[in-house]
């Protein structure tokens, strides 16, 4: 392809000594899974394949990722950085990215806040009622959650009608949070949301 072809001729090999960074992010939750290096061979595999292949420094040769596991990282697009020493890789994972069987690479605090916050809530979901506001609001169900919904919205409407910024914050975040547990009530999460509005970009030709 057209973007293979730039890539190869504009990346700076030499400075990387033919092995360029390449840090993978998760499309669809923005999310980073892993770091691997990638020499022009690895770089035409991944698109030959439409699977992220990278050169394997330990196994010496080309690795295409989930070549024994079966988690793939599918490609969707390869970008060089501001001084084309290094190469971000956005893709759709079949399954954990992470050879110890995690999502990605790195645990903890390094995503995006709102999919932690979704991690949280979503760990919330069979807790003790007593002890946490959004374990009781799972334990009174789909319909008062839909409620605390309707009234957020209502209530972020109104502060942006009445142009008070400050309760427009408070009450949009009131309003994605509640979102946030509706969707996990549903067994929904944001990558669902995430996916849907990609595809509207997409059929909208962008
Ligand atoms: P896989 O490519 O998923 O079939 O895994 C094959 C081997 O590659 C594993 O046994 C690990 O040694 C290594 N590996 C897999 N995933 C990763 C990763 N995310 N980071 C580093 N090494 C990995
Ligand atoms: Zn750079
Ligand atoms: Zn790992
Ligand atoms: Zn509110």
């Amino acid at each position: 392809s057209a973007q293979q072809q730039t890539l190869l001729n504009e990346l700076d090999w030499d400075k990387q000594q033919g092995l360029v960074p390449a840090v993978v992010q998760d499309f669809h939750s923005a999310k980073v899974l892993m770091l691997g290096y990638m020499n022009p061979e690895a770089l035409q595999t991944s698109f030959a394949k439409g699977l992220v292949t990278f050169y394997s420094r330990s196994k010496q040769r080309l690795w295409t990722k989930g070549e024994t596991s079966g988690n793939h990282l599918q490609l969707v697009s390869i970008a060089m950085d501001c001084d084309r020493d290094s190469l971000l890789v956005q893709a759709i994972p079949t399954g954990p990215t992470c050879h110890q069987g995690t999502e990605s690479c790195w645990d903890g605090e390094v995503h995006p806040f709102m999919h932690q916050l979704q991690e949280l809530i979503h760990g919330r979901k069979n807790a003790d009622p007593t002890t946490s506001y959004t374990a009781s609001l799972f334990a009174r169900g789909t319909k008062r959650i839909a409620q605390k919904v309707g009234e957020e919205g209502l209530e972020t409407a109104l502060a942006a009608a009445t142009h008070d910024k400050f309760e427009l914050v408070n009450e949009a975040s009131d309003l994605l949070y509640h979102l946030f547990v509706l969707l996990e009530d549903q067994d929904l999460s944001l990558a669902d949301i995430n996916a849907n509005l990609a595809l509207r970009h997409q059929k909208a030709g962008k």
